[in-house]
């Protein structure tokens, strides 16, 4: 059995309104019950932080926002920093997700300097890496994975390990209806843990969970789980209903009695 808690988090982007983030946060808190072995984290847009955390409060339901930026404060219009998260009950951050890559041009530099004032800050990273369909054709993936998980948690103190979260996401996947197998995934994802064991050293890096993304649903989520180094998912599109997100918990349950 796996020392590392499954964990189920939902990436929202920019979708629900204060009030019916609200709501679906309530569904699913209704759904997964006080209790449950998987770890559960709602990433909501910026303006529905507030709403979804009075609405999940003595909930079993975690709150993660979707970005940040690095500094504490000051002149740095329509950004937000981890204080400001903080306040509002906030304990996850999503970094370096490929929408920020790709459509604002964050590179791995500045991604990494969120994560380590996230961490400063007591938030957990969910720090983002996955390749372009380009990339796995021409056979760089790992070479890309490599890449962003090593500038990614560079300077990461190894007594912080154990707050990051790595999510692998093939750009690829995400919201386009197609999934990597279970074996291509699982592949990525014992690469990426062998990265860890060489910056933290194995037993902090057997602590690490490592997320799936990219199409995760119920119907392909119970493959995906079962892989030994596949700990949980980062969901887009089957976040968005409560069904479809609660339903995917079960899998992550499911997956610790196998
Ligand atoms: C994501 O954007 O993090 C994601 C995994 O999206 P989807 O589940 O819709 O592919």
């Amino acid at each position: 059995m796996s020392i590392r808690t499954p964990l189920i988090a939902g990436n929202w982007k920019m979708n629900k309104t204060a009030s019916e983030g609200a709501e679906l946060a309530r569904a699913i808190a209704a759904s997964v019950g006080i209790e449950s072995a998987v770890q559960v984290v709602i990433c909501p847009p910026f303006t529905a932080l507030a709403s979804v955390s009075t609405a999940v409060e003595g909930t079993h339901l975690a709150i993660g926002a979707q970005n940040m930026h690095d500094k504490v404060n000051g002149a740095f219009t329509g950004e937000i920093s981890a204080a400001m998260l903080r306040n509002l009950h906030v304990t996850h951050v999503i970094l370096g997700h490929s929408e920020r890559r790709s459509l604002f041009g964050e590179d791995d530099a500045f991604i990494n300097r969120k994560v380590l004032a996230a961490l400063e800050a007591s938030l957990k990273p969910i720090l983002c890496v996955g390749e372009l369909l380009s990339e796995r054709e021409a056979g760089t993936t790992q070479e890309v994975v490599r890449r962003q998980v090593e500038k990614g948690l560079a300077g990461v103190p190894a007594g912080k390990s154990d707050q990051v979260i790595i999510a692998y996401e093939p750009v690829w996947a995400i919201g386009t209806g197609k999934t990597a197998t279970p074996a291509m995934a699982q592949e990525v994802h014992a690469f990426i843990r062998q990265l860890l064991t060489k910056q933290f050293g194995a037993e902090a890096a057997a602590r690490i969970r490592i997320l799936y993304g990219g199409s995760m649903k119920p119907d392909n989520a119970d493959a995906l789980l079962a892989e030994h180094d596949i700990d949980g998912g980062l969901i887009g599109g089957a976040s968005l209903e409560a069904k479809s997100f609660v339903d995917l918990v079960r899998s992550a349950a499911k997956s610790l009695t196998r």
